[in-house]
């Protein structure tokens, strides 16, 4: 997947530069401190978790990460490049893709032309919306772009809902094409807000595994926020925590499960009870 104007970083393989970086992120609004002094890494190929409870920063370090909200202080940095002063859609150009909290899709068109429409705007086929508007005849598809869609519904498995249209599907489909949107633009880091709320526990595992099949399929990184600490720790490769604006826990999954302040905030007894299973399992009975 190109991406355009940033070359793969040169060196040795354990000098992986992030796709994406937050360093020493603040905001502040007015009195209140959304975020304090926030870092954050999303390697490439990967999936990297955000989780914290309502109100503890996460939409808020998505909208600096993503050039929506100037913080107050720190830096951003896109593949390696400082993007903080860059405004969102340079940031697009560059390889940022986002979802929002709000899915926004258009109920009377299908899920192949939701993944058409976002082709061509990532392309600047500007005409586009003036045809849709004036309901025009839609421009026939070239090949690249039919071959660029196709992959993108089999990559999310959407390959049998193609024609149905987008107003008749389950929640779980239509965050499936909001990612496939996002995907069209062929990012290299994706930022989902809230991908999994309102999902039943089948269709977050759907979601989640299919994120973590494209990571390696089209070599994109996910930042997955949610506040189901369950499938963010099973699925994601970091995880950061954030509480009150600022960072708790940093690290793998399992660092993040073993770290106390995480341990009583979040995860109480569903992880007490899994260690002490452990536990069981090694004395001597
Ligand atoms: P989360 O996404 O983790 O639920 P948010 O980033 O939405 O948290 O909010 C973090 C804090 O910042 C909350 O106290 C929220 O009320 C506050 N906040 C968020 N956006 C604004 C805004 N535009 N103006 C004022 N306060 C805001
Ligand atoms: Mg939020």
């Amino acid at each position: 997947m190109s991406t355009g104007d940033i070359s793969e970083p040169a060196g040795s393989p354990e000098a992986v530069v992030p796709v994406l970086a937050g360093e020493g992120i603040s905001v502040r609004f007015g009195g209140i401190k959304a975020l304090t002094d926030v870092s954050i890494e999303i390697p490439p190929r990967s999936i990297a978790g955000l989780i914290g409870p309502n109100g503890a920063g996460k939409s808020t370090l998505i909208g600096v990460l993503s050039g929506l909200i100037p913080p107050t202080s720190g830096r951003v940095r896109l593949a390696g490049v400082d993007v903080t002063s860059q405004p969102a859609h340079m940031r697009a150009r560059r390889g940022m893709a986002r979802t929002f909290q709000q899915p926004e899709l258009f109920a009377g068109l299908s899920v192949r032309e939701h993944l058409v429409l976002a082709w061509r705007i990532a392309r600047k086929r500007s005409r586009l919306w003036t045809d849709l508007v004036l309901g025009r005849a839609w421009k026939p598809a070239g090949t690249a772009e039919r071959d660029g869609v196709d992959r993108l519904l089999e990559g999310l498995s959407l390959q049998k809902l193609a024609n149905a249209p987008v107003a008749g599907l389950p929640l779980g489909y239509s965050r499936l094409v909001e990612v496939g949107r996002a995907l069209a633009a062929s990012p290299r880091v994706v930022l989902l807000d809230e991908p999994l709320s309102g999902l039943n526990g089948d269709e977050s595992e759907h979601l989640a595994g299919t994120l973590f099949e494209l990571t390696s399929s089209e070599g994109v990184s996910f930042l997955l926020v949610d506040h189901d600490v369950d499938i963010v720790l099973d699925r994601s490769d970091t995880v950061t925590v954030l509480d009150f604006g600022q960072v708790i826990a940093s690290g793998s999954p399992d660092q993040v499960r073993a770290n106390e302040r995480v341990r009583s905030a979040y995860l109480g007894d569903p992880v007490d009870g899994a260690a002490k299973a452990e536990e069981t399992e090694d004395e001597h009975v």
